[in-house]
């Protein structure tokens, strides 16, 4: 599973990228190496940090992964998303055929219901995704400020991670992605630009990505509770 924590998190604001700021009593990037960590069917854990992250890595978060053995060395990331999950999946030695996981550092609540439900479709697909369907109207808005249209809402998902591909599938997209200068929002559209299929599972609505401020107070809440999977 490889982690992407490279990110500089200007939305979030503050002296320390938003990855390493504390959640609780542990950095928010703990918990999720931690809970990714849990699941028995994750054999490796790599995060990828930023060129400019090496000494907050080294003096945050190694002391803290002497209890999480599967948690690789880390890799340096780049300066789109796309490009920190393209330098992770060329350090990776894998079987063509090897399942990897693609997950967002910034989400620390993930957990082993989630995991379960996206390992459990491999035997449907080579691509999947966890999505949650919009539930708010959706509307196009011109850059001005003034309603173009409404959306229809039926079928708008919005999208989370992890998410699980086959190995040589996900490196050639990101590939290919490199050589059109393509960079899309997330890993699966590396795909579908190619046609290729994607399907996704329930996501979990406790499975927040922490962008604002107002995302780390309800993660900090979430992981006060045991069971963050009621929230779902
Ligand atoms: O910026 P955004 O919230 O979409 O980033 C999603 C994840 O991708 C974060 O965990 C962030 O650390 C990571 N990222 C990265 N390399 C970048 C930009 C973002 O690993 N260049």
């Amino acid at each position: 599973m490889i982690v992407l924590a490279a990110g500089r998190g200007e939305r979030f604001g503050g002296p320390l990228p938003k990855q390493y700021l504390p959640l609780l009593d542990r950095p928010l990037l703990w918990h999720t190496l931690s809970r990714l960590h849990r699941h028995p069917q994750i054999s490796h854990i790599i995060p990828v940090i930023a060129p400019t992250g090496e000494r907050l890595w080294q003096q945050i978060m190694q002391p803290l992964l002497t209890h999480l053995p599967k948690v690789s060395p880390a890799v340096i990331g780049g300066t789109e998303r796309q490009h920190s999950v393209f330098n992770a999946l060329r350090s990776l030695k894998l079987p063509e055929n090897g399942w990897v996981g693609i997950h967002d550092g910034a989400r620390p609540l993930v957990d082993v219901e989630l995991l379960d439900r996206l390992f459990a479709a491999r035997s449907r697909a080579d691509a999947i995704i966890p999505t949650l369907p919009v539930s708010d109207t959706v509307k196009q808005v011109r850059a001005d400020g003034a309603v173009i249209a409404t959306l229809e809402r039926a079928g708008i998902h919005r999208v989370q991670t992890p998410q699980l591909f086959r190995f040589k599938q996900i490196l050639d997209a990101h590939q290919q992605a490199a050589d059109s200068r393509f960079i899309g929002t997330d890993d699966a559209s590396l795909l579908e630009r190619l046609a290729l299929p994607v399907v996704v599972v329930p996501g979990a609505s406790y499975n927040i990505k922490i962008t604002q401020p107002l995302d780390y107070m309800l993660a900090e809440l979430l992981l006060q509770r045991e069971e963050p999977c009621r929230y779902e």
